[in-house]
C-alpha cells in the first residue's frame, strides 16, 4: 500500500505568510501530531487551528489560490496519519457555550468541533430519542457527519436536519438533509475542500428508556471493544451483500487472525476488526497489516473488504 502523504518537507514559509494576516488562526509547523489521532501513530505535520467561522472563510480561498491542499482533522478517530504529512491539517476549535445544553430544545444548532461525548451526556440526562445512535463513538460532530457515524442503534444521519459548510472558495452553503444525503459510513454532499462548520440536529422526543439504553450500550461496548487501547475503531467496513450484513470482525476471527501481530500492530484479541498500536507504530506498520488481512480475507472468502478508516 502506497503512503501518499509522506514524500518530503512541508512548504510552510508560504503557509505562515498567508496565515499571519488572518486573526483567529494559529499555525504550528512540523508539530508532533502523534496525540492528534486515537491510533497514536507517530506523525509530524503542520497544524492549522481555526477558531472562528470568519477566519475559516478567509483562510480557505487563500489556501486554494496558493494551491495548498489541506485535510480536516476532528478527533482523528478515523484517520491514519502519515509519519510526515506534506499537506497541513486543519482543526476547528469554534466557540461553544456548554450552557446551550442546559435545556432541551426541539432543534440544536451546533458547531462542528463539538464533541459527541458532550452531546451524549445531554442525551443521557434528558433521554433524547434518536441520540442513542452515536453512543460511545469518539468524534467531533463534523467528523461524525462526514462519516455518517453509527452503531447497531442507528446512524447519525437519522437526527441531522441541516449541515453547514464552507467550500474552498470561502462560500457558505447549507445542505438540507434528505434520504439521499447519506449512506453507510458516507456522506453524498461534500466536495473536495469543503469543511463542515456546524449542523442542525433534532430528536424524536424524550423517554427514560433512552437513558437506560445508552448506559447499557456503553457497558456492552466496554466489554466487547478494546476501548483502553490506541485504536481507530473498526478498520474494515462490514460487507453488505444481498442485504445481509457480513461483519468483517467475524470473518477475521474465523480465519484465526485475532491476536495476530505484525510490526507494532496487533489485531485486538477482544474484537477482530480493531487494530491496536502496541507502542510507537507508524502509518507503514498499519497499512502493511491491513494489506495482510485483506489478502487473507480475499484468499479465504473471495471478499474484498473495504477500509472504513481513512488512509489518505
Ligand atoms: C474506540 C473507537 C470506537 C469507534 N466506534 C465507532 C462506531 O461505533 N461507529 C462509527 O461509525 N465509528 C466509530 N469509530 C470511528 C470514529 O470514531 C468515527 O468515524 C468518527 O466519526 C470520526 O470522527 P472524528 O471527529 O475523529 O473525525 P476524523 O477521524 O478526524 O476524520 C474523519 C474524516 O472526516 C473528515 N472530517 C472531519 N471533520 C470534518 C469537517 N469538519 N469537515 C469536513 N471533513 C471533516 C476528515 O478529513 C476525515 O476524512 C470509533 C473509533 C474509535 C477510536
Amino acid at each position: 500500500m502506497e503512503e501518499k502523504r509522506e514524500s518530503g518537507p512541508v512548504e510552510n514559509s508560504k503557509l505562515s505568510d498567508l496565515i499571519s494576516k488572518i486573526g483567529d488562526v494559529e499555525l504550528e509547523e512540523s508539530k508532533d501530531l502523534t496525540k492528534y489521532s486515537t491510533m497514536r501513530l507517530v506523525a509530524i505535520g503542520d497544524l492549522i487551528t481555526v477558531k472562528s467561522l470568519a477566519a475559516l472563510k478567509q483562510l480557505l480561498p487563500k489556501l486554494k489560490d496558493n494551491k495548498i491542499n489541506y485535510r480536516v482533522i476532528g478527533w482523528g478517530a478515523n484517520q491514519l496519519l502519515p509519519k510526515t504529512s506534506v499537506i497541513p491539517y486543519l482543526m476547528l476549535n469554534f466557540p461553544f457555550e456548554k450552557s446551550y445544553l442546559d435545556e432541551v430544545r426541539n432543534e440544536y444548532i451546533l458547531p462542528a468541533s463539538v464533541s459527541l461525548s458532550v452531546l451524549s451526556s445531554h442525551a443521557v440526562k434528558n433521554g433524547l430519542k434518536g441520540w442513542e445512535v452515536f453512543t460511545g463513538i469518539p468524534a467531533s460532530l463534523g467528523g461524525a457527519i462526514f462519516m455518517n457515524a453509527g452503531t447497531n442503534l442507528g446512524e447519525i444521519c437519522n437526527i441531522v436536519n441541516e449541515v453547514y459548510l464552507i467550500d474552498s472558495k470561502g462560500h457558505e452553503r447549507t445542505v438540507i438533509v434528505d434520504k439521499n444525503s447519506f449512506s453507510y459510513r458516507k456522506n453524498h454532499f461534500l466536495d473536495e475542500g469543503d469543511v463542515i462548520t456546524g449542523a442542525k440536529l433534532t430528536h424524536h422526543g424524550q423517554s427514560p428508556d433512552i437513558t437506560t439504553q445508552i448506559k447499557e450500550y456503553l457497558a456492552l461496548r466496554n466489554r466487547t471493544q478494546p476501548l483502553k487501547e490506541s485504536t481507530c475503531g473498526c478498520i474494515f467496513k462490514n460487507d453488505k451483500k444481498s442485504n445481509k450484513v457480513c461483519p468483517a470482525g467475524m470473518f477475521i476471527d474465523i480465519i484465526g487472525m485475532k491476536g495476530f501481530t505484525n510490526k507494532r500492530i496487533q489485531i485486538s484479541p477482544k474484537h477482530a476488526n480493531f487494530m491496536v498500536n502496541t507502542g510507537g507504530a507508524n502509518f507503514e506498520d498499519i497499512c502493511e497489516t491491513i494489506a495482510i488481512v485483506q489478502k487473507e480475507l480475499k484468499l479465504q472468502y473471495g471478499v474484498d473488504f473495504e477500509t472504513e478508516v481513512k488512509l489518505n
